[in-house]
């Protein structure tokens, strides 16, 4: 379980947190801001968030993910993946307040991640992240019983991706699992299967496919998608016991949209493009493009490549915009026509960096994401094992 300090704020059973305001308590999000925020057009918000960024002085360190607007990532310190993210964080113990501006998930494994005297604030609460909201503790054990019931869980290891909440995290450490990351999520399935016969791969069904079928060369027969809205998964027990890989049924709403149609229609618009997208994409499109790889590959690939290259990039959009205007010498596009931004990545604006900073800067701790000791014990036994990996 996660705690936030804020003011008084009471939960609604709103599930669209529309313009960051309300909350969801069934999210894995929080509340919203509950201070007033600037206004959008007011046309100092660059100036009082330097202002307020120098009297925090070497106090703040703002972390910026990959997918944040612009107008945010000007102010990080450092940009990076969420991994990375929360050890640069660790890696800094003079600075009092880190300002994560991501999502909800990546705020909690700063905290677990960094000292007791760091203290993590998430600008906007109500940015979550819609595929860790899909594997809800309740939900994850009750989906272990179905595995004991089926006599498999004992050969059965967690292995969850990163993007994933606390609690899942801390279940995964629990049995015995490890966190991965999509760099590393195929060292982490080896790992996993030289330990145990199964593999339970939290909460995204297409990073476990495609690494299983894509780089472990398993078929997707040995893959089986573990339903938490049906009972017993909607699996027999004679497919769990097939089964090497048991898929929870969950996926990224942004990479999630990218479809073989895309590929093609992208092929047929640009001839000789290079389609390279995320391993957070279905199957059908990972198996259509040319290459596939983590934000950070992604980020690699494009700076390695040859002038004058073509390129259609499924991953999202504020990246795939700022990867386009670094390298104007290349061809960069977005793999699809439909504008798609990660909607609650990009609640994370600069009206609400600045209510941050100026309110750390006026001595009010703001939006804290905390993760209970025991929660973080277990999770932290998770994302060590994933440093340990081979
Ligand atoms: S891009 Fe996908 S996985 Fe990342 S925060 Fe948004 S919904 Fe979650």
């Amino acid at each position: 379980m996660t705690t936030t300090e804020t003011l008084d704020v009471q939960p609604t059973p709103l599930a669209l947190l529309l313009l960051g305001r309300e909350s969801d308590p069934r999210s894995e999000r929080g509340v919203d801001c509950p201070g007033d925020l600037p206004a959008p057009s007011d046309p100092n918000l660059v100036e009082r968030a330097r202002a307020a960024k120098a009297r925090l002085g070497s106090k703040v360190f703002i972390l910026g993910h990959h997918y944040q607007r612009d107008e945010v990532i000007e102010f990080a310190d450092v940009t990076g993946d969420s991994f990375k993210l929360a050890r640069d964080a660790a890696a800094r113990p003079e600075a009092e307040f880190i300002v994560f501006c991501g999502v909800h998930f990546m705020a909690e494994s700063a905290d677990i991640l960094t000292s007791e005297r760091q203290q993590v604030i998430l600008p906007d609460l109500a940015a979550g992240c819609s595929m860790a909201d899909m594997a809800s503790a309740e939900q994850v054990a009750e989906c272990w019983d179905v595995l004991a019931d089926a006599g498999v869980a004992e050969v059965t290891v967690p292995v969850s991706y990163m993007n994933s909440s606390a609690d899942i995290k801390a279940f995964t450490g629990r049995h015995g699992g490890t966190i991965c990351t999509s760099s590393n999520a195929e060292r982490a399935l080896e790992w996993a299967f030289a330990k145990g016969e199964k593999v339970l791969f939290l909460p995204d069904q297409h990073l476990g496919r495609n690494t299983a079928v894509g780089d472990l060369g398993m078929s997707l027969e040995d893959c089986v998608v573990y339903n938490p809205h049906k009972p017993g998964g909607g699996l027999t027990v004679e497919q769990l016991r097939a089964a090497k890989m048991i898929l929870w049924r969950g996926h990224c709403s942004v990479h999630g949209r990218f479809s073989l149609e895309s590929v093609q229609d992208v092929r047929d618009r640009i001839p000789g493009v290079n389609v390279l997208v995320h391993p957070e994409c279905k199957h059908e499109v990972v198996s259509a493009a040319d290459y596939v790889g983590s934000t950070e590959h992604i980020i690699q690939r494009l700076a390695e490549a040859p002038a004058g290259s073509a390129w259609a990039l499924g991953t999202e959009l504020n990246l795939v915009r700022r990867l386009a205007k670094a390298h104007p010498d290349k061809q960069i596009v977005f793999l699809d026509k439909t504008v798609c931004f990660c909607s609650t990545m990009n609640r994370i604006d600069l009206p609400h960096l600045v209510w941050t900073l100026e309110s750390l800067a006026d001595g009010k701790l703001v939006n804290r994401i905390q993760v209970d000791a025991e929660t973080e014990h277990f999770a932290k036994l998770a994302l060590e094992q994933m440093l340990a990996l081979p």
